[in-house]
């Protein structure tokens, strides 16, 4: 309903900042709340209630929260693969975060309380074979969770569900797979894989040094959803009856080689393939196992990954020229 409070913490990152572009559009009454200076958001809109807090301090979110009558939780400290297998700490104390949040949402009386998940959270062992069978959401159990990262987005997932059991407060909990397009991090060490090969292939083209390091073997497979089908996902959800936390993820499978294989594609340049095999690459294979959103929602994200990595090569390209042409 137009009119009621919209609270979207971690709006001046990636996800954050299309879910409040798109709720503006929408004409929803929107509070963006991020960690950062407001110049460091990658959206920032005029006629939104724009505040700078750190969440992990328990005033702050309660000031967060005030008066809202929904709460989508997307705010944590976190990053690709290079930046999570080295920050595990900082990982976890995103939990300050997320206890802050659910304690001042219930105390704040909001009706629905959305918390952003990963696929991190799957045991490990299901995802050793490149040819992966596409994960199921009890696969996270037994847990066997993506060390620090993932830990804490399990034990979060578990705390939204006793709020709803014990406090009666409405959580609802997708696991993102791989999120990726335009206005997200592409350089600076927490990029991930999609951004980090468009801003490689674009150097390369860019300085005429036609080379490209891959971390790993390339053979490591993935699923990537473009971040309109993550904006439409995340507020199906918020809007369900779905308690379980369920995947929100694309279920095209693709190697690390061939998502290079389509960026050389859009550039329209073939690279000499260089491959770290000590660089930081994750588990073997991931996939997104979509029944239950198909049977839950009656949709799944269906963004090609060729049209939404031409958008994402677009922006990182014109990004890229501001900084370095
Ligand atoms: P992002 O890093 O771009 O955005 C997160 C935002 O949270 C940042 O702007 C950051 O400044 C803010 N933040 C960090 N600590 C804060 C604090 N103490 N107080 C207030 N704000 C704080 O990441 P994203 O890609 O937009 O991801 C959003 C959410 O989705 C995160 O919870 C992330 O774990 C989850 N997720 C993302 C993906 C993906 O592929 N992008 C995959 C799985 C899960």
């Amino acid at each position: 309903m137009a009119g009621d409070l919209i609270v979207v913490a971690g709006a001046g990152g990636f996800i954050g900042g299309h879910l409040v572009a798109d709720l503006k559009a929408q004409g929803r009454q929107v509070r963006a709340v991020d960690i950062k200076p407001t110049s460091a958001w990658y959206q920032l809109f005029e006629d939104v209630d724009n505040v700078v807090l750190d969440l992990q301090v328990r005033e702050n979110s309660a000031q967060a929260c005030a008066g809202a009558r929904t709460v989508y939780q997307l705010a944590a400290d976190m990053g690709g693969m290079g930046f999570i297998e080295n920050n595990k700490a900082l990982c976890m104390l995103s939990v300050l975060i997320n206890t802050h949040m659910l304690m001042a949402a219930r105390d704040a009386g909001v009706n629905r309380f959305f918390f952003s998940s990963s696929a991190c959270v799957y045991n490990a062992e299901k995802q050793s074979d490149p040819h992966v069978t596409p994960l199921r959401e009890r696969d996270a159990y037994p847990a066997m969770p993506e060390d620090g990262y993932g830990w804490e987005k399990l034990f979060s997932e578990r705390m939204c569900r006793h709020f709803r059991e014990d406090f009666g407060l409405e959580t609802r909990v997708a696991r993102y797979h791989n999120v990726y397009g335009p206005h997200g991090t592409w350089e600076g060490g927490r990029e991930k894989a999609p951004a980090a090969i468009c801003r490689k292939v674009i150097h390369a083209k860019a300085t005429g040094e036609h080379t490209i390091e891959i971390w790993g073997t390339g053979e490591q497979t993935r699923s990537f959803m473009y971040i309109d089908d993550c904006v439409h996902g995340t507020q199906a959800i918020l809007g369900s009856d779905i308690l379980e936390p369920i995947n929100l993820g694309s279920s095209e499978l693709v190697t690390i080689n061939e998502l290079v294989s389509i960026v050389e594609g859009i550039a329209g340049i073939t690279l000499t393939r260089n491959y770290k095999l000590d660089a930081p690459r994750g588990v073997n294979g991931r996939n997104s196992d979509n029944t239950m959103i198909l049977d839950r929602l009656g949709w799944e994200p269906g963004t090609k990954l060729r049209t939404g990595m031409e958008k994402t090569y677009r922006w990182i390209y014109d990004e890229y020229m501001k900084t370095h042409g």
